[in-house]
C-alpha cells in the first residue's frame, strides 16, 4: 500500500541503526540541510492549501519529490467512524472590488485572504452588509488572519484590522470563485521497512494554506527525516503520514485499524520552525517509552525545553489518543499552537521560521530515533563483583581521554543494572548519562562476552 524506500531490511544487531544515526550526527551538514528544508517550505508556501482539494494535492506531488509517496482518496461522503469525508474544496479567484471600482481584497496577493473552505459567491452588497463576512483581529491589527469553515457553509474574507478600519462605506463587489463538489480526501504516507513489523509513526497536517511555522515546517521536517531514515537499516519499520488535520487522521484511522495496532511509538510534527524553546507533549499513557525517549533527548539537549502532559486539544495526537487506540504517540514542536503571536496569522511566514531552528529539530528528532532503535535490555554475564575491565582493554575502547570517565561510569552502570529489569534507557536515565554513552558502553561490554542482549 504504502510507498516503500527498501525492501525488508536486514536484521540488524541490536542498536545498529541506533550507531548509523550517530554518525549521521555527528556528520550532519547542518547548512546544506537547512537549506534543504528552506527550499521546500518556499516552494510550498504560495499554494492554497485546504483539508482537501487540488492545493493539497499539488503540495503532495511537491513533497513527493523528496520522499516517494503512496497517495490515497479517499471520496466525499465516506464515513469514518463518526465524521463524513466532506465535499472537495476548490478556488480558482476571489476579490472584493471597492465602491470606486478597484479591488480592495484580493485572493491573488494571499490565499489567507480568503475564508478557507468558503462556499462560491457572487454579488453587490452594502459594506455593513459585507462586514459579517470579513474576519481581522483586532488585537494584532496589522496581520491577516487565517480562518476556516470546513463544516459550516458560508462565505467570507480575512483581512487586517487596519484594512477593515479603512473600508470606505458605499456598495462592494464580491466575488468566491470557489467549489464545493463531491470529489476526494487526499492522505500521502511513505514507509520505511525496518527489520521488523513494529512502527514508528511520524505524522504531520499538510491543510494550512500560506503558513510555515505551522504546517509547512512540519512537512519539511517529516519529509527530510522520511528521506533520512529511508537511507538507514533500522530495527522499526516508519511510516510517515502527510494528512489534513483532524479529518486526515480519522480518515487513516479509520482505513488502517489492524495496521495501527502494528505502532510501538509515534510522533506528531508541527511548529518546529521557530525560535522558542522545544516542547514536547505527552501521549496519553504519559509513561510511555516515547515520553521517556523525547524527555531524556531534551533533557541532554543543552537546550531550554517544557513538557507537558496530553490533552485531548492540539494537533492528530487528539486521534492517535483518542481511547479506542491509545497508540504511545506524543508531540514534539517547538511553541506549541496558539502560543506564540503569529500563529494563524499572516504573520507565520517565511521570516518567521529560521534554518538553524529547523535544524535543531531535525537533531531532536534523530536522538528520539537513536534511543528507541538503540534501546534494549541486557543480561550481565558476569555479575558476581565487578568484572575486570582493564585486563580486557575496556578502558581503552571508547572515545577520547575527555570521555574517559562518562565511558567508565557509563560501563559500570550498565554493568549494574543489566539485570533484565532495566532498559538502557532506563540506565541512562539513572546515571544521568547521554543515551548514545550508555549504549555504546554496552556494546563494548557486549564484545567483549560481559553482556547479552535480551531478546524483544
Ligand atoms: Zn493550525
Amino acid at each position: 500500500m504504502a510507498e516503500t524506500s527498501r525492501g525488508a531490511g536486514d536484521r540488524m544487531p541490536g542498536g545498529a541503526a541506533a550507531a548509523e544515526i550517530r554518525r549521521l550526527l555527528q556528520d550532519l551538514d547542518e547548512t546544506r540541510v537547512g537549506e534543504e528544508m528552506r527550499a521546500l517550505i518556499t516552494e510550498l508556501f504560495p499554494i492554497c492549501r485546504s483539508i482537501t482539494g487540488a492545493g493539497l494535492r499539488q503540495s503532495l506531488r511537491i513533497v513527493g519529490r523528496v520522499v516517494p509517496l503512496a497517495v490515497t482518496e479517499v471520496p466525499s461522503g465516506t464515513a469514518v467512524f463518526d465524521w463524513v469525508v466532506p465535499r472537495e474544496w476548490n478556488i480558482r479567484g476571489a476579490w472584493v472590488k471597492g465602491p470606486s471600482g478597484e479591488i480592495v481584497i484580493d485572493f491573488q496577493r494571499s490565499n489567507l485572504h480568503v475564508l478557507n473552505y468558503s462556499s462560491p459567491f457572487r454579488g453587490r452588497l452594502g459594506l455593513e452588509e459585507l462586514k459579517p463576512h470579513l474576519h481581522s483581529l483586532p488585537e494584532r491589527p496589522s496581520l491577516v488572519p487565517y480562518r476556516t469553515s470546513y463544516y459550516k457553509e458560508s462565505w467570507g474574507f480575512c483581512v487586517s484590522h487596519d484594512q477593515l478600519e479603512a473600508l470606505e462605506p458605499g456598495e462592494y463587489e464580491v466575488l468566491v470563485d470557489s467549489s464545493l463538489e463531491d470529489g476526494s480526501l487526499t492522505y500521502a504516507e511513505h514507509l520505511v521497512q525496518g527489520a521488523t513489523e513494529d512502527e514508528i509513526l511520524v505524522s504531520c497536517h499538510c491543510c494550512h494554506p500560506s503558513l510555515c511555522n505551522d504546517n509547512l515546517s512540519g512537512v519539511a521536517l517529516t519529509a527530510t527525516l522520511a528521506r533520512v531514515v529511508g537511507a538507514l537499516r533500522p530495527r522499526y519499520s516508519y511510516r510517515f503520514l502527510f494528512l489534513p488535520g483532524t479529518i486526515g487522521s480519522i480518515t487513516w484511522l479509520a482505513r488502517n485499524e489492524a495496521q495501527a495496532l502494528r505502532i510501538r511509538h509515534g510522533l506528531v510534527v508541527a511548529c518546529v520552525g521557530d525560535r522558542g524553546p522545544m516542547t514536547y507533549k505527552r501521549s496519553r499513557r504519559g509513561d510511555a517509552e516515547i515520553d521517556h525517549a523525547v524527555e531524556h533527548v531534551l533533557g541532554h539537549s543543552g537546550q531550554r525545553f517544557s513538557v507537558r502532559d496530553f490533552s485531548p486539544y492540539g494537533y492528530d495526537e487528539r486521534q492517535y489518543c483518542s481511547p479506542g487506540f491509545d497508540l504511545a504517540v506524543g508531540s514534539l514542536t517547538r511553541t506549541p499552537h496558539g502560543e506564540y503571536p503569529e500563529y494563524h496569522t499572516s504573520g507565520d511566514d517565511l521570516s518567521f521560521v529560521e534554518n538553524a531552528a529547523l535544524v535543531e529539530s531535525l537533531r531532536r528528532y534523530l536522538e528520539v530515533f537513536e534511543v528507541l532503535e538503540g534501546n534494549g535490555t541486557y543480561l550481565n554475564l558476569s555479575p558476581k563483583c565487578e568484572p575486570q575491565l582493564g585486563k580486557r582493554g575496556l578502558y581503552d575502547a571508547l572515545g577520547g581521554r575527555s570521555h574517559a570517565m562518562e565511558t567508565q561510569m557509563a560501563m559500570l552502570w550498565v554493568l549494574n543494572l543489566s539485570d533484565g529489569r532495566h532498559t538502557l534507557l532506563a540506565i541512562a536515565e539513572k546515571a544521568k548519562l547521554p543515551f548514545h554513552a550508555v549504549r555504546e558502553a554496552a556494546v563494548a561490554l557486549e564484545a567483549k562476552n560481559l553482556l547479552r542482549r535480551e531478546p524483544g
